[in-house]
C-alpha cells in the first residue's frame, strides 16, 4: 500500500469561474472569442483549461508556440489552434502539417508557408498588422502590397487580420488612435476574422469592424483595469499550509539577511511555500500579506525558496496545518504583483510545476 501526503502548496483552479469569465467576455464584446491559452493557460494548466473550453464552440485557442500547439493536438482538442507570435522557419512545416493558423508578418514568411503547403488545400492564414506594438506584423503602409502578394500565392488563403494593443490598460489616447489606424487600414469585407482586442481592449473599447476578441487575463478572472475586477471571478487560488508555529522573543531575527528583527514577542507561523513555487522573492519587506482563517497576516522577513514566515500574534487560534491563501479571490494576484513590482500575468505564468493544480 502506498502512502501519499497532501501537497504543501497547491493552486485550486475554479473551472466554473473560468466559464463565467468567458460568458462575460462574450456578452461584453458581442463577438467571437479566441481564448488565449499560451504559457500553460497562464499557469492554470494548458491541457486542463483547453479541455474545459473545447466544447464552448470557440473559433480558436491562441498559443505561443508549436510546442503548446502540439500538446493540444496530442490530447485531441477540436478547437482550431492559432499561433500568436511569429513562427520560426523550422517550426512551419509542423504547423502547416497540422493546419494550425499562422499569423503572417512578412512576404517572406508567406512565401515559405506557401511552399510548405504545396499539394494541399489552401492553408488559412491570418495577417498581422503592426499598429503600434512593434513586435511583429506589416506596417499599415506596407499592408496593401503585402496583402496583394499573399493573395497571389496559390497555397494560402487569407482568413483573418489581427493587431495587438500595447497599452490598452495604460494609454487611452494612444489606444483609440490605434483602433482608428486598424479600422482604416483595410476593407473589412475581405476578412472572415478581424481582431485586435486583448482583455483591456475588450473591456474598455468598442470597434465597429472587429468580430473577434482575444482575451487572456480576464478569462482567468483578473482584470487589467481595476474598475472591472468585480465583474470577474479569479480562477486560481494559490494555497499553502502552516507547517510550524513558534513564539519568538523580541529582538530575534527572521529569515535570510535578518532584515526583519522582531519588535515584540511574536507568534511566527512558518508556511510551506516560497519562490521555488513562484511566490516572488521580491515580495520580501513590502508589507505583503497572506490570508489565514479569513484574516490578513503580515509576511516577516525574506521569502525563502520553500518557506515563508508570517506574524500570527493577532490570530491566537491559528494552528499547524491551517490553510493559507497566498492569492485568490480574497487577495488578488494583482495586489501581490504590484507589491512584487511586476504584473499579474508574470506571477500567474510563473507558478512553478511543483505546485499541484487541483481542478474544481
Ligand atoms: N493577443 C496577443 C497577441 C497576446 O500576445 C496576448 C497576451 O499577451 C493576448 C492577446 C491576451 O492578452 P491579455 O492577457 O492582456 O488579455
Amino acid at each position: 500500500k502506498s502512502i501519499q501526503s497532501p501537497p504543501r502548496t497547491w493552486a485550486e483552479i475554479n473551472l466554473s469561474a473560468l466559464k463565467q469569465n468567458l460568458k462575460l467576455a462574450r456578452e461584453r464584446s458581442g463577438q467571437r472569442v479566441m481564448a488565449v491559452l499560451k504559457a500553460g493557460a497562464y499557469g492554470h494548466g494548458l491541457e486542463q483549461i483547453a479541455k474545459a473550453l473545447d466544447s464552448e464552440g470557440l473559433p480558436f485557442f491562441g498559443v505561443a508556440s508549436v510546442i503548446e500547439a502540439r500538446r493540444l493536438a496530442a490530447i485531441g482538442i477540436q478547437t482550431r489552434i492559432y499561433l500568436l507570435g511569429p513562427t520560426f522557419p523550422d517550426e512551419r512545416a509542423e504547423a502547416v502539417y497540422h493546419r494550425w493558423v499562422i499569423s503572417i508578418s512578412t512576404k517572406e514568411e508567406a512565401d515559405h508557408v506557401n511552399t510548405l503547403n504545396q499539394g494541399n488545400d489552401p492553408l488559412p492564414v491570418h495577417i498581422t498588422l503592426d499598429t503600434g506594438m512593434g513586435r511583429g506584423g506589416f506596417l499599415p503602409d506596407q499592408l496593401t502590397e503585402g496583402l496583394a502578394h499573399i493573395k497571389s500565392l496559390p497555397n494560402l488563403t487569407v482568413e483573418g487580420i489581427g493587431s495587438h494593443l500595447p497599452s490598452a490598460d495604460e494609454d487611452k489616447t494612444f489606444t483609440l488612435a490605434q483602433f482608428k489606424t486598424f479600422e482604416s487600414a483595410f476593407d473589412p469585407s475581405e476578412f472572415q476574422y478581424i481582431h485586435i482586442a486583448n482583455s483591456a481592449g475588450l473591456l474598455d473599447y468598442r470597434s465597429k469592424i472587429t468580430n473577434m476578441v482575444r482575451p487572456g487575463l480576464m478569462l482567468y478572472g483578473i482584470s487589467p483595469l481595476l474598475e472591472y475586477q468585480d465583474e470577474l471571478m479569479p480562477v486560481m487560488t494559490l494555497k499553502s499550509r502552516v507547517s510550524l508555529i513558534r513564539t519568538l522573543p523580541k529582538g530575534h531575527g527572521i529569515s535570510y539577511g535578518r532584515e526583519t528583527i522582531l519588535e515584540r514577542d511574536t507568534r511566527v507561523a512558518t508556511i510551506g511555500a516560497g519562490y521555488g513555487d513562484g511566490y516572488p522573492r521580491s515580495l520580501s519587506s513590502k508589507g505583503t500579506e497572506v490570508i489565514i482563517r479569513g484574516k490578513r497576516c503580515k509576511l516577516l522577513g525574506r521569502v525563502t525558496m520553500d518557506q515563508i514566515m508570517v506574524d500570527v500574534t493577532d490570530l491566537p487560534d491559528c494552528e499547524t496545518g491551517d490553510e493559507v491563501e497566498l492569492f485568490g479571490p480574497e487577495l488578488l494576484v494583482s495586489e501581490i504583483a504590484q507589491k512584487a513590482g511586476t504584473i499579474a500575468w508574470e506571477i500567474l505564468t510563473g507558478i512553478t510545476p511543483r505546485v499541484t493544480r487541483i481542478y474544481l
